[in-house]
């Protein structure tokens, strides 16, 4: 890609790239689709296999109910209509972990269709369809890594055969790697917020394909699309694409013709290399699966199902901005998990004032988890103490050089912030004399605030609480402070 490089923001914006994601998402059910092995992950190698899932001739299938209550809700949450009927066929091919020679899947009738994700795009939202999302199985895995042989042998586990996945396929509306990333992002985070998968990448939860062309700006026809398969991560998918794009773009400038084909990424030379031509859908031969009676999700299952539905994250931002008086960022911040986003309501609605609880779950937790690698349930601060810390900032009883403080010492000892509060909170100061120095000097640093207060304005006292508040950097007593104040403004 030397050559493209040199000349390279002249030359790509002659060329517009098309992309398409199919992404599969392993369903978090206890057992597999069609036995009951369990589905779990890490079991050792080929200990959760049955005839059914090691493809014996002779063992049937039978469905499990909770693998389609979970695709039909992720079917929901993507605004997709689900299909009363949908059909399993057979996806015919061979590979050494795929012990029956097929895969059920679905193929002219999958179980949703039509849905769609917005993703932020300059100048409002920016609709990504989704062309459909059907239910199937997963093959086995083959371990050519990790053995003292694996020199000339590879090893198969069985025990992913036959999980339930739902695969998702988008329309080929993106245009640029940014929107396939905020795609993506935005997907996984519909799916988390289900609760249908855990989308753990690393384990194989969530994997995405994905199908890029490239077409001179203007022209309506599409390019010769290529396939990068199988890309662990968001971040490499956009690297993936990255290359593969000015690789078309630079062929193309050539006069050179791209090839339909399937390429892998490898991550650490950041390039893509071939790995087989593209098969096409006839290639699988696909037929109605015999064994198993069509799928029907009837209406009052499909209403059953979409009780279960949450709050989704593009309305919960929405709705935290509206009732909190937050900020949309702070939303974007704070519903970024499901968990979160709950965490973060709870403590706002009990304290004082939303947006300092925003900010101090943003400035001062998020941070100091980050710092340890710590998840928010892992937080040793809750978020009663969150919102205990934020009133007692709020109320100007304690400083924010304290309240970081208390947080640090909560974070060293593993401690909530009430007990951490309750044993390190400053002396207050109960000596009227001292008191009544600071408030003298505040009375006479604000005349016109005393000036209001004495006109009926009785509000302001807040004000002159928190001035002496100030001056005796958290250590005053609030009540007897008041009381001194309204007894010196008369
Ligand atoms: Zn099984």
């Amino acid at each position: 890609m030397v050559a493209l490089s040199q000349s390279s923001a002249t030359v790509r914006d002659k060329y517009e790239p098309v992309i398409g994601l199919e992404v599969h998402v392993q369903l978090l059910t206890r057992t597999k689709i069609f036995c009951g092995c369990s589905a779990q992950f890490g079991a050792p190698p080929n200990t959760n296999v049955c005839p059914v899932c090691l493809g014996m001739p002779g063992a049937l299938p039978v469905l499990n109910r909770r693998a389609v209550e979970f695709a039909v809700l992720a079917a929901q949450a993507l605004g997709c209509q689900v299909r009363e009927t949908s059909i399993f066929a057979r996806k015919n091919y061979f590979y050494p972990d795929l012990p029956k020679g097929y895969q059920i899947s679905q193929y002219d009738k999958p179980l949703a269709e039509h849905g769609h994700i917005a993703i932020p795009a300059p100048g409002g939202d920016k609709k990504i369809g989704i062309t459909r999302l059907h239910l199937e199985e997963d093959a086995g895995k083959s371990l050519h890594e990790g053995f003292s042989d694996s020199g000339n042998s590879s090893y198969i586990d069985l025990n992913r055969s036959g999980v339930p996945l739902i695969e998702i396929v988008s329309e080929p509306d993106m245009r640029s790697p940014e929107e396939a990333y905020e795609y993506l992002t935005r997907l996984k985070e519909i799916i988390l917020y289900t609760g249908v998968s855990d989308c753990n990448m690393e384990e194989g939860s969530l994997r995405c394909d994905a199908n890029v062309s490239v077409r001179p700006r203007g022209q309506e026809k599409f390019g010769t699309k290529t396939e990068i398969k199988n890309v662990n991560s968001f971040r490499f998918i956009r690297q993936a694409l990255e290359y593969e794009i000015d690789r078309h773009i630079e062929i193309m400038e050539e006069g050179g013709k791209i090839h339909q084909e399937t390429r892998l990424f490898n991550a650490n030379e950041g390039r893509t290399y071939s790995m087989r031509s593209k098969e096409e859908a006839h290639d699988y031969r696909y037929f109605p699966e015999p064994d198993l009676l069509p799928l029907v999700v009837d209406a009052s299952w499909q209403a059953e199902i979409a009780k279960m539905l949450p709050e989704l994250p593009e309305a919960r931002r929405k709705r935290m901005v509206r009732e909190l008086g937050i900020t949309d960022y702070d939303a974007q911040v704070l519903t970024s998990s499901r968990l979160l986003a709950d965490q973060f309501e709870q403590a706002a609605k009990a304290a004082r004032n939303p947006k300092r609880v925003a900010n101090l779950v943003q400035s001062e937790l998020m941070g100091r988890l980050k710092a340890k690698g710590l998840e928010i349930e892992q937080s040793p601060i809750s978020m009663k103490g969150v919102a205990l810390s934020a009133d007692l900032l709020e109320a100007g009883i304690i400083s924010s050089k304290i309240l970081k403080d208390l947080y640090d010492k909560a974070f060293a000892g593993g401690e909530d912030f009430p007990s951490v509060y309750e044993r390190e909170k400053p002396q207050q100061i109960t000596d009227t004399a001292a008191l009544e120095k600071m408030i003298d000097q505040v009375i006479a640093a604000n005349p016109k605030q005393v000036e209001q207060y004495r006109a009926g304005k009785t509000a302001v006292i807040g004000f002159f609480v928190g001035q002496v508040m100030k001056a005796s950097q958290g250590q005053a007593k609030p009540e007897l402070v008041n009381e001194l104040l309204k007894k010196k403004l008369g």
